[in-house]
């Protein structure tokens, strides 16, 4: 599908890094961002090892980003960490200037112990905005077909609630393939009386045993007919990633069609299936210079 003949109206765009672990991989990551930078993104955000395992390299990233120019948000979580390292580190963060951030319980490596002074990612942000104000706007992670360890959907939602209720300004979603979990959350979240954006969060498609690994981990569901298909396709990544072009860029375009705030990019740290997804949606309009 190409709809560059109807350009979409103007949608917040972010797009995603983990923080890369090679000197490498941080000139590779600089020239990505600066692909990426084109289609004028409201922000950069860079991912967090749980227990702090990545806390160094998330804010070499975020700075490298901010040194070209680039607005970047870290992402933190919570989970084994004590209220004193969390303080330390958002102080840091502060004092770097930087005043956006993705807050999150995270996911304890297996066969670590500690669980830390926080249980729930709603208590990051009640911690964040106790300690420290409005300084930092509040990202927080949603999930329209729920979270993995979630005791039951209603739960769910309010422990959603929770977050947005501790003073997040705005929420994130897990990626999915079926814009109706994401249409019936926000419906969900409405009747809660929820009127944070949700921005979608968009996972391109570039190989599939990947894809699946991930999807199994964090509990997105891959509808069976693109499961087939791209079983079918074996190892022919350059097939995958063609069908995934039009599922995905088919995927967006209902999600702005329904009014979606903007869309957040999972990159893996790779441009071209995010610029081109854009480019098929009109959204590169502008860009091109
Ligand atoms: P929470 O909102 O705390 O929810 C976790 C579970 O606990 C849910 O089942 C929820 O229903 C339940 N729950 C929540 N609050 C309560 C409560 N008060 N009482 C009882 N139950 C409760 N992981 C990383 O390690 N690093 C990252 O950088 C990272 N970035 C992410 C970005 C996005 C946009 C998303 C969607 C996920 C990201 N993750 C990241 C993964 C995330 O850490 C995991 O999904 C994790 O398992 C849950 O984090 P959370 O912040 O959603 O947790």
């Amino acid at each position: 599908m190409d709809s560059s003949s109807h350009p979409a109206p103007s949608l917040a765009l972010s797009f995603e890094f983990f923080p890369p672990n090679t000197q490498e991989g941080a000139v590779k990551l600089t020239q990505t961002a600066s692909e990426l930078a084109r289609l004028k993104p409201e922000f950069f955000s860079v991912t967090y090892g749980a227990g702090g395992s990545t806390q160094e390299r998330t804010l070499k990233t975020v700075l490298q980003l901010r040194e070209s120019g680039l607005c970047a948000a870290p992402h933190l979580s919570c989970i084994g960490s004590t209220k004193d390292s969390l303080r330390a580190t958002l102080q840091q963060y502060k004092d770097q200037g930087i005043d956006h951030l993705v807050a999150l319980r995270g996911d304890l490596p297996s066969g670590t112990a500690t669980a830390g002074e926080f249980h729930y990612a709603n208590e990051l942000v009640s911690f964040i905005r106790h300690e420290f104000g409005q300084h930092f706007r509040i990202e927080v992670a949603a999930y329209p077909e729920f979270h993995p360890q979630a005791k039951s959907v209603q739960n769910d939602l309010l422990n959603f609630k929770r977050k947005v209720d501790a003073g997040a300004d705005s929420a994130i979603t897990q990626y999915f393939y079926n814009p109706d979990s994401y249409f019936h959350f926000i419906n969900q979240c409405e009747k809660l009386g929820l009127s944070i954006p949700i921005f979608p969060g968009i996972m391109p498609i570039g190989r599939f045993s990947q894809l699946a690994r991930f999807s199994d981990a964090c509990g997105t569901e891959i509808p069976r007919w693109m499961r087939k298909k791209m079983e079918d396709y074996n190892d022919d990544i350059p097939s995958i990633q063609a069908f995934g072009l039009d599922v995905v860029t088919d995927l967006c375009a209902k999600l702005i069609a329904h009014g979606v705030p903007g869309l957040h990019f999972y990159t893996m740290n790779q441009s071209s299936l995010s610029v081109e997804i854009c480019r098929r949606l009109g959204l590169s309009k502008g860009s091109e210079t």
